[in-house]
């Protein structure tokens, strides 16, 4: 019932719509008036019927009552009459027996006037309530009646009044006393006919009285749905009109406030209908022109690449964004060499089109994320962003990216069907934070960009000198590394691995660059190098085969046989699609039993790309070589991940155990990984142990194996071999 009503409710208000609000209000109010007219008339006609009733009563009814009882009034007059007339008797001269009793004469005649006078009377009058409608029954009785009257008249009063009249004492005795019989015996049918008319009176009174009460509550109900109907009509009048006002109030506040994208639905026809329909044309419009002012303010109509004011916007987001998540941006000033003289020789509708074409290479060699503005003339600035935590790294893909930028400017463009050969000049700076404003990284980017063009053209320049260096040592070790293999300047380190009774389980291998002029380069040196470069793909491959030989060699000896060896893999070794084949193939090569050898994975590298991470473990695992994570607790995985991989040992990082005597959160962490591999059924080893004390933390914990300078440094093999026996013979 309720769903119907809320049906009927939308329906009716949905309906109104498609009428003018005027129209609405004259429905309204020409409805509350045909309620109010219909309602008057109900009352009006309701109270007629009652008074009419009323009327009858008294008109109809008491009428013919009245005639009814002055009737038998008048009858029992006449014979009370002539009883009194009868009982004023003297004696005659004759004596006294009754038979000669004499009447007073005058008082006879009197009488007999009287009673002839009311028999009259009673003639009219029962001819007017004869002449009256008369119900079947009552017809009847009157008719009975009619009849015994007629004969008390003929057979009683009238030969009364003869008798008076002839002062006949005793025959008028006698008629008097048949009178009597004669009156008693058409009176019941008067009374019974006064009755009738009593019940009717008594009826049409309890009529009129019914009519009153019904008209009362036909009147109050009526009154009340009346009531009902136009509130809820007058609500959905209101909300028809209210709910719009207030949508269009919203919408116009939402312009108001810029936003123009806001959609605009319209239901009806009427007036609020058409301001809205109005309104969708004037957002439409205000969005339009707002685009347009907005490509006129921020971006450079030419090259429609964003202006000097949306780079400097961009450049402040990218500085609070590297602020926070510590990744230097780079920004590169781009300056086109001789562009003038394009501009002097082809004319400048030319020019135009080449740094337009520029300006659609440039955007090709950068990602969404970074940005190309063009700042005037020929002048373009390059903003990178996130682009790594490294400075030196950072520079060196600034670097890479500036290169691909010059390269491309230089390849020949076709402006009107000719040829034409253009060239840039580039400088470059780094940014992180909030170390420089916008203005001062725009300046250093300018300043390097003129001591690349004064170099020579088609160059670029870092502007700073620090940077400028390390960029040309790392660019110098990337091809000096290229020949470190071949030189044999890599070797293995072997860092001494020891389980809680201080014996010997083997070692961790750790590459080093025995360079010749700068001697022992460590590997935080010299592998982004090889991985930037790819070299590491070969390096890697090398540590793991020199890992397996030195296992190989250790095979036969009881004093060696049991050592294991754990060898860092790098990501994009790992990444490697034939990666297993490769590990495969080292180890049926050297013939080594895989259960000695342990391969260490950070976090972040299994993450990357899980599925796959994970078909590569378990296909190593089958061929019986073990993982053990490395670093672990510095990267980001979950506890779920982590019991997803096929890992066989958590490896604790140093930075943990460096505090763990003294600094109490860290000491939770540790405990809660040595708890974590517990639970998990992995084994657990602490690298970077350099006191006795971690290490007396580590055993309270629960950890069993230690890595770390307490025990050696990484070392070379011969080094390593006689650490190692020397702690196999205590
Ligand atoms: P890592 O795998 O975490 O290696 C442990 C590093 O901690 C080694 O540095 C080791 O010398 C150092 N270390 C060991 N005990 C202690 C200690 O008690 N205190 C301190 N402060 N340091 C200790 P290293 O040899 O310089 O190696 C640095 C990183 O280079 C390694 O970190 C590893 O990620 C990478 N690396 C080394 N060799 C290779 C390799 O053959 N292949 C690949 N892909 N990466 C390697
Ligand atoms: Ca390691
Ligand atoms: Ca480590």
């Amino acid at each position: 019932m309720f769903k119907l009503l809320t049906k009927f409710h939308s329906r009716v208000t949905r309906l109104l719509l498609h009428f003018n609000i005027g129209v609405r209000l004259l429905a309204l109010i020409g409805l509350a008036a045909s309620v109010a007219v219909a309602l008057a008339s109900v009352g009006i006609f309701g109270l007629a019927a009652s008074k009419e009733s009323l009327r009858s009563v008294y008109e109809d009814r008491m009428a013919p009552v009245q005639q009814l009882s002055e009737i038998a009034k008048l009858m029992l007059s006449n014979r009370l009459l002539l009883q009194a007339a009868l009982s004023e008797v003297g004696f005659g001269e004759g004596g006294a027996r009754p038979a000669e009793l004499v009447m007073n004469g005058p008082l006879a005649l009197q009488t007999a006037d009287a009673i002839e006078k009311n028999i009259a009377t009673i003639g009219g009058l029962w001819r007017i309530y004869r002449s009256s409608a008369l119900a079947p029954a009552e017809r009847r009785l009157a008719d009975r009646f009619a009849l015994s009257r007629g004969v008390f008249v003929s057979q009683a009063l009238q030969p009364a009044v003869a008798a008076l009249r002839a002062g006949n004492y005793a025959e008028a005795k006698a008629l008097a006393t048949r009178a009597r019989t004669l009156y008693e015996k058409a009176a019941p049918d008067l009374q019974a006919l006064n009755q009738l008319q009593f019940d009717a009176a008594h009826q049409a009174y309890s009529d009129g009285v019914r009519r009153y009460e019904n008209t009362y509550a036909i009147a109050l109900g009526a009154l009340s749905a009346a009531i009902l109907v136009m509130s809820w009509l007058g609500l959905v009048l209101t909300m028809s009109i209210v709910k719009p006002l207030k949508l269009a109030i919203a919408i116009f506040k939402k312009i108001a406030n810029g936003q123009y994208d806001t959609t605009i639905a319209i239901e009806g026809r009427d007036e609020i209908s058409k301001v809205m329909l109005a309104v969708r044309e004037m957002q439409a419009r205000l969005g339009e022109d707002e685009v347009a002012i907005h490509q006129l303010a921020f971006y450079d109509p030419l090259t429609k690449l964003p202006n000097r004011r949306l780079l400097r916007d961009r450049l402040q987001r990218a500085l609070s964004l590297s602020t926070r998540n510590h990744m230097f941006g780079a920004v590169l000033m781009i300056d086109l060499d001789n562009f003038k003289s394009i501009n002097d020789t082809r004319g400048h509708h030319v020019g135009d089109l080449l740094l337009a074409e520029v300006a659609l290479r440039i955007q090709a060699c950068v990602r969404q994320s970074d940005t190309v503005a063009r700042l005037g003339g020929d002048e373009f600035i390059v903003m990178l962003v996130d682009l790594s935590p490294d400075e030196v790294v950072a520079a060196l893909l600034a670097e890479e990216i500036g290169e691909k930028i010059l390269a491309v400017i230089a390849q020949p463009f076709m402006l009107e069907n000719k040829r034409h050969h253009s060239s840039g000049s580039m400088g470059l700076c780094l940014f992180m934070g909030q170390n420089a404003s916008i203005d001062d990284l725009l300046k250093r980017a300018d300043i390097s960009m003129y001591q690349a063009k004064n170099s020579g053209r088609n160059a670029f320049r870092f502007y700073d000198p620090h940077i400028q260096a390390s960029l040309e040592t790392r660019i110098a070790l990337e091809s000096e590394l290229r020949n470190a293999m071949a030189g044999k300047q890599l070797k293995l380190y072997y860092q001494i691995q020891i389980d809680k009774l201080a014996g010997a389980l083997g070692a961790e291998v750790l590459l080093r660059w025995e360079h010749p002029v700068q001697g022992m380069v460590l590997p935080d040196q010299f592998i982004p190098i090889a991985e930037e470069s790819g070299l590491i793909l070969a390096i890697g491959e090398w540590v793991l085969r020199s890992a397996c030989e030195q296992l190989r060699s250790w095979a036969g000896n009881p004093a060696t046989e049991k050592f294991l060896l754990s060898v860092n893999v790098s990501a994009s070794q790992f990444r490697q699609a034939d990666f297993v084949a490769v590990v495969s193939r080292i180890l049926s090569q050297t013939g080594v039993n895989p259960a000695r050898l342990k391969l260490e994975l950070t976090e972040s590298m299994v993450l990357h790309n899980v599925v796959d991470t994970i078909d590569k473990m378990k296909a190593l695992n089958r061929l019986g070589i073990s993982f053990s994570m490395d670093d672990f607790g510095t990267g980001n995985s979950s506890l779920s991940q982590l019991t997803n991989l096929p890992i066989q040992q958590l490896k604790i990082d140093r930075s943990f155990v460096r505090n763990i005597p003294d600094n109490h959160s860290d000491a939770v962490i540790v405990q809660t990984i040595i708890g974590m591999a517990c639970n998990l059924g992995l084994a657990v080893i602490a690298e970077g142990v350099e006191t006795e004390q971690q290490r007396d933390c580590l055993e309270r914990f629960g950890c069993p194996t230690y890595q770390g300078y307490l025990y050696g440094k990484p070392m070379p093999l011969h080094e390593f071999e006689i650490l190692a026996t020397q702690l196999i013979a205590v």
